[in-house]
């Protein structure tokens, strides 16, 4: 079961991930957990990345396909594997294609999570904090007891700079126009399964398992 799990921030796809890795036995391979073990076991090329990544720059596709690579054909992958944030564009979609191919493997399945742009401002923007005691509430996960008080001492909630709209907005923007030509690619490709992640988290999770099931 060689999986690709994709869906914009607040879309709930690390709860999905869990589930999914949990349910099927399959390891979750995200890109930044997979970059931090490639350079702190300083493989070849986990140490070429790191020479980037200290002077501030993109690693090259072709380390980065390297890195998937060495991972990808590690053990616990023999039976399947989660891809969660790789690839990201389609360049990196093309080489992860050809270097399956070259490992006698193929992806099973694009899970794109989808959630409305206004639904993910939402949940996106909904944390609010105490400037008293620090307590974090969101308007639609953990709303207070009255709308802009903290329950515990009365402290006026606000919002941090990254919680507001139009910063969250803008940078919501961003990830949608960088993640369209992906979703191009791989309806393309006939692989890509959209699932409605405005449902219940149980529910998001029956349709997942029953794409991945079926
Ligand atoms: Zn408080």
């Amino acid at each position: 079961m060689n999986i690709i799990l994709m869906g914009l921030p607040g879309a709930g796809k690390g709860t999905q991930a869990e589930r999914i890795v949990k349910e099927f036995g399959i390891p979750h391979i995200s890109t930044g957990d997979m970059f931090r073990a490639a350079v702190k076991n300083e493989t070849p090329l986990g140490l070429e990345a790191k020479s980037y990544m200290d002077k501030g720059l993109l690693v090259p596709d072709e380390i980065v396909i390297g890195i998937v690579r060495e991972r990808l054909a590690m053990d616990d992958c023999a039976k399947g594997f989660l891809l969660d944030g790789f690839p990201r564009t389609v360049p990196q979609a093309e080489a992860l294609t050809a270097t399956l191919k070259e490992l006698g493997r193929e992806i099973d399945h694009v899970i794109n999570i989808n959630v409305r742009r206004e639904l993910l401002i939402e949940r996106l923007t909904g944390r609010w904090i105490c400037p008293i005691c620090g307590a974090s509430y969101h308007t639609l996960f953990n709303p207070p007891k009255e709308a802009g008080v903290c329950d515990k001492d009365g402290g006026k909630l606000f919002q941090r700079d990254d919680d507001k709209p139009e910063v969250v907005a803008q940078r919501l923007d961003v990830n949608i126009a960088q993640t369209q030509p992906l979703i191009d690619y791989y309806v393309e490709q006939g692989l890509l399964r959209n699932i409605n992640g405005e449902q219940d988290i149980q529910v998001v999770f029956a349709e997942i398992t029953s794409v991945l099931r079926g």
